[in-house]
C-alpha cells in the first residue's frame, strides 16, 4: 500500500510537471544556500529568467549566509555597523515580526545555539548545558530558516516581470510554483516521508504558491541510538521535540511559509493548530513521529489517510 502511494505520489509530481505547457521547460540547477536548487520554467524568456534567478540565488547566499564571515549577516553578527538598505531593512524587520507571531518559536537569531550543536562546522557535539544557556544569551543572525522562503518571493516578482508563462522552482526541498498551468490543473507537490525517501501524499496547489517542509529527517545527527536534529526549540536551546516529524506549510508567501514551517514544528500540533485558527493566510500538513498525518481543513491532499483539523 506504502508503495503505491508512493509510486501515485511521484507520478502525480511529474503530471504537474509536465502539464504547464506543450513545450518542454528551461531547466537549470543552481547550488546555493548549501542545497541543490533546481529551476524549472516555460515561456518565452525562460532561458534569460534562469540566468536571472540563479544569479539571484547566489546573491542572496552571498548577502544572508550566517556561515559567510564576509556575508553581510557575518557582519552584522560581529557587531559592525552597516549601513542597511531599504530591502535589507525590510527582510530583518518581517523576520522579527515573524518571529512576535510565532511566540519566538521562529527565532532568527539562534546561530550561536546552532553552533554549540556543530550544525555550523557540521562537526556536530552534545553540548553541556552551560554551553547551552551560554549560547542562548548569545543572539546572533540565522536567516537559515527562512532565507529560501524569502528567495522564492524574490523570483517570484521577478518571474512576474518576464515574458515567461509558468514556473516551478525547487530550492532545496522548498518548492515555489508560479503562474497557472496551461492545462489549469493544479501543481502536484509530493510531501516526503519522514521516514524514507517515498511520499506519503500529494498536495495541490493552484497558481503561485509556497510549499515549504521542515523535519527532523533533512539535517541530524546520532548519538548512541538518540537523533539530534537541526530545528532548535528557542526555550530550551536543544532540538525541538515536540512530537512531530514534519511540517509542511502552504502559503501564497515564501517567507512566511519557511518562517512558519519552522515554527510550527517547534509548536507541535496542538499549539501550531491555534495558531492556524488565529490566522487565514496559511495550510499546514502535520506528520507526528508516529507516523500520523494531520492536515487543516484548506489543504487539498490526497493519495494518503489522514485526520482534517477543522477551524
Ligand atoms: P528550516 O529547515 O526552514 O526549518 O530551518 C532550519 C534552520 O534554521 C536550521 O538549520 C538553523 O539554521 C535555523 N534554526 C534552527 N532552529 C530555529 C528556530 N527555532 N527558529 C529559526 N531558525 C532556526
Ligand atoms: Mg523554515
Amino acid at each position: 500500500m506504502k508503495r503505491l502511494l508512493c509510486l501515485l505520489a511521484v507520478w502525480g509530481l511529474i503530471l504537474g510537471l509536465a502539464g504547464c505547457k506543450n513545450t518542454k521547460p528551461v531547466q537549470k540547477t543552481v547550488f546555493a544556500m548549501d542545497t541543490v536548487m533546481d529551476l524549472q520554467i516555460w515561456g518565452a524568456d525562460a532561458e534569460a529568467a534562469a540566468e536571472r534567478i540563479a544569479s539571484l540565488l547566489t546573491d542572496l547566499d552571498r548577502t544572508w549566509s550566517a556561515a559567510k564571515e564576509e556575508s553581510l549577516i557575518g557582519q552584522l553578527n560581529r557587531g559592525k555597523d552597516i549601513a542597511l538598505t531599504e530591502e535589507q531593512s525590510q527582510l530583518l524587520t518581517r523576520v522579527q515580526q515573524l518571529s512576535e507571531h510565532t511566540s519566538g518559536a521562529f527565532d532568527p537569531q539562534m546561530l550561536s545555539v546552532s553552533r554549540a550543536w556543530g550544525f555550523y562546522e557540521k562537526e556536530y557535539r552534545i553540548p553541556t548545558e552551560e554551553e547551552i544557556s551560554l549560547a542562548l544569551s548569545d543572539p546572533k543572525w540565522d536567516l537559515g530558516a527562512a532565507l529560501k522562503g524569502y528567495a522564492g518571493d524574490r523570483a517570484v516578482a521577478l518571474l512576474e516581470n518576464s515574458n515567461v508563462d509558468c514556473a516551478i522552482l525547487n530550492l532545496g526541498g522548498n518548492i515555489q510554483t508560479y503562474g497557472q498551468k496551461a492545462d489549469k490543473t493544479p501543481w502536484q507537490i509530493g510531501i516526503q516521508n519522514p521516514g524514507g525517501s517515498d511520499y506519503v501524499g500529494i498536495l495541490s496547489v493552484v497558481g503561485t504558491c509556497a510549499v515549504v517542509t521542515s523535519g527532523d529527517y533533512q539535517r541530524y545527527f546520532e548519538k548512541d541510538g538518540i537523533r539530534y536534529h537541526h530545528i532548535m526549540d528557542p526555550e530550551t536551546g536543544c532540538p525541538a521535540d515536540s512530537g512531530l516529524a514534519s511540517v509542511t506549510v502552504i502559503c501564497r508567501n515564501g517567507l512566511t511559509a519557511d518562517a512558519l514551517s519552522t515554527a510550527l514544528f517547534v509548536m507541535g500540533l496542538e499549539k501550531g493548530t491555534e495558531l492556524w485558527r488565529q490566522s487565514n493566510d496559511f495550510e499546514a500538513v502535520f506528520i507526528t513521529t508516529e507516523g500520523e498525518i494531520y492536515a487543516t481543513a484548506g489543504a487539498a491532499l490526497s493519495g494518503c489517510e489522514y485526520e482534517v483539523i477543522d477551524r
